[in-house]
């Protein structure tokens, strides 16, 4: 049985187990496997990485500090705010045991909406996740074409994640949890073009898979410390599509791309507009209840995915620097 795990900073300060002042849009409880080394995966943005030399205790730019579970459940039971727990793990030979124990553990007392981020695994050992009360589930394929991907994360990095493998493996896990409950990460900076990333997001609407939207952040002592994080104008536009194509309000038809290859939208400036006035399409993405604040930026901004509800004047802003509407 597990008895370790981590937790993300903000849960932890939310949960009273780290002095801090908590969150009030604070709305998913993140715990993540623990273990004592690297994940045996090698993603070149990762800190957790085989590869990587930062501090074992960081995922994007947060600290995830190691608690006893015992500790964590009944405060998280107790805990006002929370809408989903989400249950992380690194790749190593006994994550899904790992990852089936804590979740065995939590649903004696909680019955939130739990979502599980992990590797491809096989059908049976999904099927074993949702058993002990996983509702969604979220494999990260990170980078928008087989090429990149191979790039950051694959044979280049000499791992054994393959682009194929991925995408068979977000298959079965639609069949398992079915569509709205399996989710893919997008990381944009990792080098492609904004026409690969619209692609994606298509395609992956073309499969009925949710994809949450992250912009790369440098951290310390991965291989891509040092690069730059993606402009805010493009991210800004990938996540008007992406927004758009999860609510439905528009079809592949209704996209192209300019000559200089930014993504266009048939729709009236009035239209777009209306449909982009809540903010809601500049929030974090991905799971229902997940806002992760300050996953991807730093406090002081840019504000790549906000984490709560926009004042109207960002979300005006945030309209404008998408360059859609002129
Ligand atoms: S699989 Fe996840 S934890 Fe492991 S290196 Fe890749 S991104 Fe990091």
């Amino acid at each position: 049985m597990v008895k370790n795990v981590r937790l993300s900073l903000g849960t932890a300060i939310q949960i009273g187990l780290i002095e801090g002042e908590p969150d009030p849009f604070f709305t998913t409880a993140f715990l993540m496997t623990y273990l004592k080394g690297r994940c045996s995966a090698n993603c070149a943005f990762c800190p957790q990485a085989h590869d990587s030399t930062s501090t074992s205790d960081r995922l994007s730019r947060i600290s995830w500090p190691k608690f006893e579970l015992r500790l964590v459940l009944p405060r998280i039971a107790d805990a006002d705010g929370f809408r989903r727990l989400c249950v992380q793990s690194l790749n190593y030979p006994e994550a899904v045991d790992d990852v089936e124990s804590v979740i065995i553990q939590i649903r004696r007392v909680s019955n939130l909406p739990l979502s599980v981020c992990i590797h491809p695994i096989t059908s049976d050992e999904m099927h074993r996740l949702r058993q002990a009360g996983a509702t969604s589930i979220g494999i990260a394929i990170d980078a928008c074409t087989p090429r990149l991907f191979d790039f950051v994360k694959g044979a280049d990095r000499g791992s054994a994640y393959r682009w194929e493998a991925h995408l068979r493996s977000l298959q079965s896990a639609l069949k398992l949890f079915g569509k709205g409950n399996v989710t893919t990460h997008l990381i944009i900076g990792l080098g492609e073009t904004e026409r690969e990333a619209a692609e994606f997001l298509l395609e992956m609407k073309g499969r009925a898979i949710s994809v949450g939207l992250f912009a790369f952040t440098s951290i310390r002592g991965t291989s891509m410390e040092g690069v730059k994080p993606p402009q805010l104008a493009s991210y800004r536009r990938l996540q008007v599509l992406r927004y758009l194509l999860a609510t439905d309000e528009i079809c592949r038809d209704q996209v192209r791309m300019s000559e200089s290859g930014q993504i266009q939208l048939a729709s009236s400036p009035n239209d777009l507009r209306k449909l982009l006035s809540s903010g809601e399409a500049f929030r974090t993405s991905g799971c229902v209840g997940c806002n992760r604040p300050y996953y991807n930026e730093r406090p002081r901004g840019p504000i790549y995915n906000y984490a709560r509800p926009l004042t109207e004047h960002e979300a005006i802003e945030a309209i404008g620097i998408t360059g859609l509407m002129t």
